[in-house]
């Protein structure tokens, strides 16, 4: 039995961790940057705490910032061409999830064979090669992709958020600054946290779940479960911020290695066809995914109750288990995440969708890995059942 644990060569992370972007691309020898990033950094100037220490070291970055959030396979084959159009030596995603897949998908793109397109890519296929090196810098606290083996690209052609997976998609580096995070506005907050918090748990509770993975899927919830509401309440909340930035990717490095599963599997269809942002269609499915699988691995959601904070040693797993699922309803409470009917989706769609859904979830195999594997009805159940929360 052997096993193996990925991760990027090399993890910065702290307050300031930015202003030493220059020396992590000289320690790889990397000086023509071509960084790819959302308009929102531009317009913001915040791409410039990127920008500025690598030109202080004499780099001359190019800029691509024509990244959307949930980023197509369109967008990634306009970052593509843009990359041909350069001499660039290394892609540097900044920014949230978004931008970050952008970079890690054109590095996978533009390795392909001619006439290759995204969606050859997708799981089960194994996305290994990438044309450039990719390093991230990650200003939400997140989607821990700065530090995972994935990115997720929309299929416009058949609205499908495709997963792909591989060494390709793997980073270089990650330089993780909490201090990015401050002007993450207070939904955003809520909704990349609770993102983390799924990652973590998720992992945790695989069916592929393993030993390392485990360590950081616990140091993650963590760090993660008592800062959650603080950084939602104080987004200038130094301590929190660092807590949830080191949580996000601690988190992602545990995912990276285990696996998310029905969570994940449910909330991407939902994000595809009604475009609700990542994070908020987790923290929509939580409660309700949580609730189905609960006894399927009743002593691992009771042991990450106890990481969470909320149940203690002495308490058993009917308990901690039970005080989870409260948990779980009462964060979706108090950071004020819609049910799929108040968020605004059109009923008729959704129930006309449903069917379709539930196949995407299962194709993408995230299900598979969950304690409790549902067949397609079960998936539409559930979806009917966070419909009004
Ligand atoms: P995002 O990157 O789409 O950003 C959301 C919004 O927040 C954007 O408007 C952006 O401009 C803004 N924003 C980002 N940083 C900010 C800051 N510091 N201050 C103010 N505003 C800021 O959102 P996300 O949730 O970070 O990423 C979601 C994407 O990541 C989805 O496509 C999801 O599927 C993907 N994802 C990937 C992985 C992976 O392992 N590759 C894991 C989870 C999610």
């Amino acid at each position: 039995m052997t096993t193996s644990f990925l991760s990027p060569r090399l993890l910065m992370i702290g307050g300031g961790a930015v202003g030493r972007l220059a020396e992590v691309l000289g320690q790889f020898g990397l000086s023509r940057p071509l960084v790819v990033t959302d308009p929102w950094m531009v317009t913001s100037g915040t791409v410039e705490r990127a920008l500025a220490p690598l030109r202080a070291a004499g780099m001359a970055p190019a800029v691509f910032s024509d990244t959307v959030p949930d980023p197509t396979d369109a967008v990634v084959e306009a970052g593509v061409a843009a990359m041909r159009g350069g001499d660039y030596d290394c892609l540097l995603g900044f920014g949230g999830g978004s931008p970050m897949d952008t970079a890690k998908a054109m590095a996978i793109l533009a390795a392909a064979a001619p006439g290759q397109r995204m969606r050859d890519f997708k799981v089960p296929a194994q996305a290994n090669r990438a044309a450039l090196p990719v390093i991230c810098v990650p200003t939400t606290a997140g989607t821990g992709s700065e530090a995972t083996r994935f990115t997720v690209i929309t299929d416009t052609e058949r609205d499908e958020k495709m997963l792909i997976a591989g060494l390709g998609a793997l980073p270089l580096a990650a330089v993780v600054d909490f201090e990015l995070t401050f002007s993450v506005p207070p939904r955003t907050t809520a909704d990349t946290g609770i993102d983390s918090l799924t990652h973590a748990l998720e992992a945790f509770v695989s069916r592929r779940a393993n030993e390392e993975a485990d360590e950081y899927a616990l140091r993650a919830m963590r760090l993660i479960a008592p800062n959650l509401r603080t950084v939602y309440r104080e987004p200038t909340n130094a301590l929190a911020r660092a807590a949830m930035m080191k949580g996000a990717t601690l988190a992602g490095l545990a995912f990276s290695n285990s696996s998310v599963a029905l969570v994940h599997g449910m909330s991407r269809p939902i994000g595809a066809h009604f475009h609700v942002p990542h994070g908020l269609s987790n923290a929509m499915l939580l409660p309700a995914v949580t609730e189905y699988s609960l006894n399927a691995a009743l002593p691992r959601y009771a042991e990450a109750a106890r990481a969470m904070g909320i149940a203690t040693a002495a308490e058993g797993d009917e308990a901690a288990g039970a005080k989870l699922l409260r948990e779980l309803r009462d964060l979706n409470r108090d950071l004020a995440v819609p049910t799929p009917a108040a968020y605004g989706i059109d009923p008729a769609k959704w129930e006309r969708l449903l069917p379709t859904m539930a196949e995407q979830a299962l194709a993408s195999g995230s299900p598979a890995n969950n304690p409790a594997v549902p067949t397609a009805e079960e998936i539409v159940a559930l979806y009917r059942r966070a419909w009004a929360g």
